[in-house]
């Protein structure tokens, strides 16, 4: 049958099951996950998939940087000609023709790696098949759903359909981003791919503007504050460690050696980010007194999770967060990819 098939970190694998599982049931729906250590995906197995991947919106889904629908699974394919029996699964799917649009990926894991460049090949050469068996709209859109033709080993392929509104953009839900040459370090990849990921392009219109001011707690040595600089903002920087001193040049940037859970602004700020490397509860906790006392109107904070039930944590520390900030707030969280035993949680107020 169909199911849900979704990628993960690799090594996360136990963690997105548990959300799956435990997501699923408190939506109604039965079934199980199943999956392998390391291998970077999970898939699961529901009477109705369908329904259930509807019941899950992506955006909600905080171990999954993709949702797909998976429909058939082709092992054995031979070498010469990979291209016949996928076109044969499609027209016995059941699929409706044509997708709007083709990625030919694998999910990351180091034994899926070496698999990328025939990825590549393969999708160059699939492309035009498709589209002459009508499989494939003549140009790519977003109103049809998406292919996804996804590589598990030379011989082995399964097809999945995402909907384009409820999936990520980014091939293997990966957003490739570089370091730029002048940020203080690589960490500034984690709060670019926040913003990129966890607001909307309307919402980062309205709430990542110039001028705006800000905190960075745990700021050291500087590629959040970097981030948040080359977006307007006037930072305040907290950290008993030294910034890059290109940050302290600019003028925009105040550095205060100081304790980043007893700190708190004189003036309600627009922003504060948060990178400190503490207990995630302890950081929850904090993070609720800044929202409940109103010292920002916005919030991206860090959880580190080097335990080892990290599902639960994760679960018992947004609840902590939520109930003590005492007020409606949208609060979305996602390992993102450029996070390692860490998510990132934004907190803006309801409305
Ligand atoms: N976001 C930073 C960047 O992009 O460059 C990296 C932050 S690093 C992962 C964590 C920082 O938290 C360290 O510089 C550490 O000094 C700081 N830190 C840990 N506990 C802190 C505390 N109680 N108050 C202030 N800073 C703290």
């Amino acid at each position: 049958g169909d199911a849900l098939l979704c990628y993960c970190r690799a090594g996360f694998e136990p963690e997105l099951a548990a959300e799956l599982t435990e997501r699923a049931a408190l939506t109604g729906f039965a079934g199980y996950a199943r999956t392998e250590r390391g291998s970077g995906y999970v898939e699961f197995m529901s009477d109705d998939a369908a329904q259930l991947s509807r019941a899950l919106p992506f955006p909600q889904l905080i171990f999954a940087r993709q949702k797909l629908l998976r429909f058939a699974d082709l092992r054995g394919l031979p070498a010469h000609d990979r291209i016949t029996p996928l076109l044969a699964a499609l027209e016995a799917s059941g699929a409706s023709k044509p997708f709007g649009a083709l990625q030919v990926e694998h999910p990351e894991s180091d034994e899926t790696k070496p698999l990328a460049a025939l990825a590549r090949s393969f999708g160059n050469a699939l492309r035009p098949a498709l589209r002459k068996a009508g499989w494939l709209t003549p140009q790519d859109g977003d109103h049809r759903q998406r292919l996804h033709v996804v590589f598990l080993a030379g011989d082995r392929v399964l097809l999945a359909a995402a909907n384009p509104h409820d999936s990520s953009e980014w091939s293997s839900g990966i957003p490739r981003l570089r370091t730029h040459p002048s940020a203080p370090s690589r960490s500034a990849l984690k709060l670019e791919e926040a913003l990129l990921t966890l607001l909307d392009h309307d919402e980062r219109q309205a709430l990542v503007r110039d001028n705006m001011q800000a905190a960075d707690l745990g700021a050291a040595p500087g590629g959040w504050t970097w981030v948040l600089m080359r977006n307007g903002m006037k930072v305040t920087s907290v950290d008993n460690g030294p910034l890059q001193q290109a940050l302290l040049d600019s003028g925009r940037v105040d550095h205060l050696r100081a304790d980043g859970f007893s700190w708190q602004p004189k003036r309600r700020l627009d922003w504060m980010v948060c990178d400190m490397v503490e207990q995630p509860r302890r950081v929850a906790e904090r993070m609720a007194t800044w929202m409940r006392e109103e010292w920002c109107r916005y919030a991206i904070f860090n959880l580190k999770l080097p335990m080892k039930k990290r599902w639960d944590e994760t679960r018992l520390c947004l609840e902590l967060f939520e109930r003590q900030a005492g007020r409606p707030l949208t609060v979305r969280a996602r390992q993102l990819y450029h996070d390692r035993e860490e998510i990132t949680v934004l907190a803006l107020p309801a409305d």
